[in-house]
């Protein structure tokens, strides 16, 4: 548990089921079109520190753009985002404190695993001997220590996707957003890469928000769900909740639809 705890610089926050735990990022009116089609209209959401919740929906409902308006890589028509009290809804990516794995790693061809997760950490500046030492810690905390030394090209897909998070991880970022990471890969890896993904969030206590069209995804990792439908949010529940009692015959009928 020293990896953990020299990760972490703050003290490991409270238990996300505790019932006043404070929001940690919040969404208010959230509003988005591409031209004249709108993409989410007056999105409302809020997530606690320290939990994994998972935005779920069909193909092309705005997972994406969300993800994407949160991080501050695509602007956003109306509405504030704040993390942990601070209105961060016009500062560019880089002063968000937030990181993102995409559904394709972008790695950078040329560089080694170990510069790879590096590069985040030199672009802040951060003096070598902390960087190495950070660098090990995050690398072991995606068991990828034995491979430091090899290029992307010698990585399987899910160790790729590995390094992707070891990458995003290795900044500590406040929230961790992840939009379809495990779509790529095949069953076998996909399940192992998604139960060490719930363990190493839960080791972090990172605030989350995993983005799938995948319900046994989100089945299995989430402390709770947001169901996207038509530009909104239908439900925000725990799982079992979002098949028990649908808010809607929209949720019920998404739900139901692979029973
Ligand atoms: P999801 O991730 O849920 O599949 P997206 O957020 O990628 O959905 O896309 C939502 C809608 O917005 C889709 O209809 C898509 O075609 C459209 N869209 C996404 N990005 C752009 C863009 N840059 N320009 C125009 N339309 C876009
Ligand atoms: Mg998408």
């Amino acid at each position: 548990q020293n990896l953990v705890t020299s990760i972490s610089d703050t003290p490991v926050p409270s238990p996300t089921t505790s019932d006043n735990a404070p929001n940690y990022l919040r969404l208010r009116g959230l509003s988005k079109s591409f031209g004249d089609t709108p993409v989410f209209q007056n999105i409302d959401a809020d997530i606690v520190q320290g939990e994994f919740v998972t935005l779920l929906g069909p193909s092309g409902c705005g997972k994406s753009t969300l993800l994407r308006a949160i991080a501050g890589l695509t602007d956003i028509d109306a509405g504030e985002i704040e993390v942990d009290g601070e209105i961060i809804t016009r500062l560019p990516p880089q002063k968000r404190d937030i990181g993102m794995v995409f559904q394709h790693y972008a790695l950078f061809p040329n560089m080694s695993v170990r510069d790879n997760v590096a590069f985040g950490l030199r672009m802040r500046r951060v003096a070598p001997r902390s960087r190495r030492e950070r660098v090990e810690e995050t690398l072991a905390l995606v068991e990828l220590g034995d491979h430091a030394h090899k290029y992307p090209h010698q990585l399987s897909g899910g160790q790729r996707q590995r390094v992707a998070l070891a990458r995003s991880l290795v900044t500590r970022p406040r929230i961790l957003l992840m939009d379809e990471p495990l779509s790529a890969l095949d069953a076998k890896i996909r399940q192992h890469l998604r139960d060490q993904i719930r363990e190493i969030q839960q080791q972090l206590a990172l605030t989350t928000l995993f983005v799938t069209h995948d319900q046994e995804e989100a089945l299995m990792l989430s402390d709770r769900i947001f169901l996207m439908g038509q530009g909104r949010i239908l439900q925000q529940s725990d799982a079992e909740s979002l098949y028990t009692r649908p808010a809607s015959a929209e949720v019920a009928e998404f739900v139901g639809a692979y029973n």
